[in-house]
């Protein structure tokens, strides 16, 4: 033994002590050290939720201030709200709108705080808003809204509740309408922060347990929000995620059981420290990268774009906002993994056609911006815009899969940069949408007009929304006839709206509205289940129904229409449904499956408007249709358009060779009927034969058409 005697006791001097020592000093440093990186940890996940939480709350008061806004920008407001305030009006137009859970209570104030008008989800209330919210908070509001002529919110707390308030001062679009200037009235919203508003807020923004609480609360985690003024009212708190508490709990427990394996795991631990504390570094870079940029695709996100905008605009600028169309369609048809790679391949070739000098970031899921700070912006961002329309019109192909997606893009330049940078990309995206309405694939500058649009279309979809409630909305039929007997076969269910307020309504326009406000499923259903019952009554017949695109897409549809057909007892050979081409092109396999669908249900499927989009004659041969409707514009083109003939006897040829029925929508003078007839068409619609009119007047008219008919045999047998 070499160690006996005094050799162990030098063991014990040389070896064993310094390697206790240098363990107990290791072990003590390596506690340390691991309670710092998990304490850094935990600061770094406090301070990403904290900066979540805050921003969950502020973009709630924010929706609250564009429902103000949007609202409060309106000479028809303006008119019922001055002088004797229109009670009645106030309550359809706002004070209906409690049920729905948008808000809990809406006032009309005067700027000295006190309420001319008010509603509450027990209707209309006598007392006045500072019994809700607090004097104090109507007062700070006010100031604030007079302070910045326009929309404001924020956070009240009274009675040991917290409400988001947001008031606007009602002021007319048009220059020359008249209204108090120096005593403007405010329309206030007011929804309280209650338990559940919260809690959704925070599933919203992946926090667990988001809750507000008073200042004094004793919640671990929390981060504190300003009133109105700015003062600190309350306290946002969520259940504290401590991702370094579990990294330490972890390590310690390793420690403590390496201690007998002394100088091995000490190793081990100083190269897993070394490494830790590396990654530790790295993930703080990375949170910061993280606040400013989008993951998937590298670039700068919607906030730090929001700050470049904030320095570009003391200069020439230019805003495109650039979405992409179909985006969703290929998601849905490919998958993630595949909407992943677009948007790396689209980030990355905007990037290349962005001048220099621009920035190009992420806004949104398919949302893009490019800004361009060259002193001539102005001028290159259609030039850009244009290049970017190009590249993104080209099919992207992943491995043979083929995507093929375009853009809709909107410009704003130096003209309109009076807002903050939320404002201004708002307005792009409102440029961008006008783009992609008018037919993508395009650019559009923005201008005012867009916004009273935009706001006459919002208070058509609140109109909407109220009439279909109140049944206000019905339905006309109009006949088509053979072409050959020229008897009815079959009637089309057309929609209509006599609103008291708006008088009568294009279909096509509120149509559009409801797609835009995603009322059409509800008004869709009405419309099948409406037209199902009235074909029960007329059974020779079959009944047309017009389908819009969005219903198309809903994968509850084909259950709509068996529901439908079931309650009115009917078949399917009775029904057929009628689809413009723009969804088809859009979602060809989507399209292709449905059709099939209703095939085996035995429900007809026509493509309406045929001759208003592109490519039609190709699409043809892939969709498996029944009829085909010639729309009325060829048809109105006919008498004096030698190019409408051709491509009409066109089309009937090539439906002949598909086997598909021709219907010529529109025919309104007899001259028309003959060269249509000549040209082969199987059917007519038009004001020469029917005008669109009530089920009654359908019905009058077959008992009339079928006495018309009894009539001469009735005589021959006399
Ligand atoms: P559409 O499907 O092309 O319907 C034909 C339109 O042409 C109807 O207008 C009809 O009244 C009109 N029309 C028929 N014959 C003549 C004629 O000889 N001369 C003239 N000048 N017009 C004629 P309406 O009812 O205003 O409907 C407009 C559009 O609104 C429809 O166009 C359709 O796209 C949409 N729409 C109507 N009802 C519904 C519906 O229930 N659902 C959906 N999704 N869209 C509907
Ligand atoms: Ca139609
Ligand atoms: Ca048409």
């Amino acid at each position: 033994m070499k160690f006996a005697g005094s050799g162990g006791v030098k063991f014990i001097l040389l070896v064993v002590i310094p390697a206790l020592m240098t363990v107990a000093i290791m072990a003590s440093a390596i506690f340390n050290i691991i309670g710092t990186m998990s304490e850094q940890t935990n600061a770094i996940a406090a301070e990403k939720t904290e900066l979540a939480a805050s921003a969950a709350l502020t973009s709630f008061h924010d929706q609250n201030r564009k429902i103000v806004e949007d609202n409060s920008n309106w000479d028809e407001a303006v008119r019922r709200v001055y002088g004797k305030v229109d009670d009645e009006w106030v309550e359809e137009t706002w004070g209906s709108t409690i049920a729905t859970g948008l808000y809990d209570y809406v006032f009309i104030l005067e700027a000295s705080g006190s309420a001319v008008s008010g509603f509450g989800p027990a209707g209309r209330i006598q007392e006045q808003a500072d019994t809700i919210i607090g004097r104090q908070p109507i007062a700070a509001l006010i100031r604030k809204a007079a302070a910045e002529k326009g929309a404001v919110a924020g956070l009240a707390g009274f009675g040991g509740k917290y409400y988001s308030v947001a008031t606007a001062p009602l002021v007319p679009t048009s220059q020359d309408l008249q209204y108090p200037k120096d005593a403007p009235r405010y329309l206030t919203i007011v929804l309280q922060l209650n338990n559940k508003r919260v809690s959704a807020l925070g599933s919203a923004y992946v926090i667990d347990g988001l809750q507000l609480d008073p200042l004094t609360t004793a919640a671990k985690q929390g981060v504190a929000v300003a009133d109105i003024e700015g003062m600190p009212l309350a306290k946002l708190t969520w259940i504290a995620q401590q991702p370094g508490d579990i990294v330490r709990d972890k390590a310690q427990a390793q420690i403590l059981s390496s201690l007998a394996v002394v100088f091995g795991v000490l190793a081990l631990l100083l190269a897993a420290i070394w490494q830790n504390g590396r990654r530790n570094a790295a993930s703080q870079a990375a949170a910061v990268y993280a606040a400013h940029h989008d993951e998937l695709s590298g670039l700068p996100n919607r906030r730090q774009f929001g700050k470049l905008l904030a320095e570009a605009v003391k200069q020439p600028f230019a805003l495109l906002f650039i979405d992409i169309d179909r985006f969703k369609a290929v998601n849905d048809a490919y998958g993630h993994e595949m909407g992943d790679k677009l948007i790396r391949a689209i980030a990355a070739g905007l990037t290349t056609l962005a001048p220099e000098g621009s920035v190009v970031a992420r806004l949104g899921g398919d949302e893009f911006g490019v800004l361009l700070t060259s002193r001539d912006s102005a001028e290159e961002a259609p030039h850009t815009a244009n290049m970017i329309i190009a590249f993104m019109g080209q099919p992207f192909d992943f491995d043979g899969r083929v995507a093929a997606v375009g853009a809709s893009i909107g410009i704003l330049d130096g003209r309109h940069a009076d807002a903050p940078p939320d404002e201004l990309v708002r307005r792009a995206d409102a440029a961008m949408y006008r783009a992609k309405k008018t037919g993508r694939n395009r650019y559009h500058h923005y201008d005012p007009s867009l916004e009273s649009e935009r706001h006459e279309r919002r208070r058509m979809a609140t109109a909407l929304r109220q009439a279909m409630k109140a049944n206000e909305i019905s339905l006309v039929y109009q006949p088509y006839v053979s072409a050959s007997s020229r008897q009815i076969i079959g009637v089309e269910a057309l929609l209509r709206w006599n609103s008291p307020e708006l008088g009568h309504v294009n279909p096509a326009v509120f149509v559009s509205v409801a797609e835009e406000f995603g009322l059409i499923d509800e008004l869709g259903m009405a419309v099948l289940f409406a037209a199902c019952g009235q074909a029960a009554f007329w059974p020779g017949l079959k009944m047309s129904v017009n389908v819009s695109p969005a219903q198309f897409s809903n994968a509850a549809f084909i259950d709509t229409i068996s529901a439908a057909m079931a309650r009115a007892g009917i078949t399917g050979d009775r029904l057929e449904l009628e689809v413009t081409e723009g969804y088809l092109i859009d979602e060809p396999e989507l399209a292709r499956a449905l059709i099939y669908r209703l095939h085996d249900l035995g429900v007809a499927v026509s493509i309406d408007d045929f001759g208003t989009g592109f490519s039609s004659i190709g699409y043809l041969r892939k969709f498996s249709f029944d009829k085909l409707k010639i729309d009325r514009s060829l048809v109105e083109g006919l008498m004096t358009n030698a190019e409408a003939q051709k491509i009409i006897q066109a089309t009937v040829l090539l439906a002949d060779a598909l086997g598909l029925q021709v219907t010529a929508e529109g025919v309104e003078h007899e001259e028309e009927a003959m060269l249509l007839r000549a040209a082969g068409v199987d059917q007519f619609q038009g004001y020469l034969f029917h005008r669109p009119m009530t089920a009654e007047a359908v019905t009058k008219l077959l008992s009339a058409t079928s006495a018309d008919l009894q009539a001469p045999s009735a005589a021959a047998a006399a």
